[in-house]
């Protein structure tokens, strides 16, 4: 079991206030932290890719709910930014258009259409780069 770890205060309400019971609290497997490292890591793979490089996780009550690298280049598509790709991504795993209670995790501050999708998801906040800065609820 690894303990969950947060740096900001809202964020870890935010976070226990997404877990549905404390017991989902005491088995929660991937933290905050842990949701970035996984950012950065989808970013340099995008890079090595050939792509821009950005990465981005929707991560949910401790674990990683979607993910995905900036694909705008590989796919010749410029919409697919990495936080638009993870937030398909999540509800598509999660069978789900509503991320409400998901927190978007980013290499980088999502663009304005990222977070205006962020936002007709319900995505509950953004959190982005290294020092993990909170950009509060999209809107
Ligand atoms: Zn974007």
């Amino acid at each position: 079991m690894k303990p969950l770890v947060y740096r900001r205060t809202s964020l870890q309400a935010l976070a226990l206030g997404a877990l549905a019971t404390p017991w989902s609290l005491v088995h929660a497997e991937t933290s905050l932290a842990q949701a970035m490292r996984r950012a950065l890591a989808l970013r340099d793979e995008a890079s090595r890719a050939g792509d821009q490089a950005y990465g981005a996780v929707v991560w949910r009550a401790g674990e990683i709910v979607g993910s995905a690298p900036s694909r705008v280049v590989t796919h010749n598509d410029p919409t697919a930014h990495a936080e638009m790709e993870a937030i398909r991504d999540a509800a598509k795993r999660l069978r789900s258009r509503d991320l409400s209670g998901c927190v978007l995790v980013s290499s980088a501050r999502p663009c304005r259409m990222c977070e205006t999708a962020a936002m007709w998801a319900g995505i509950s906040r953004m959190v982005y780069g290294e020092n993990m800065t909170d950009a509060g609820a999209p809107r």
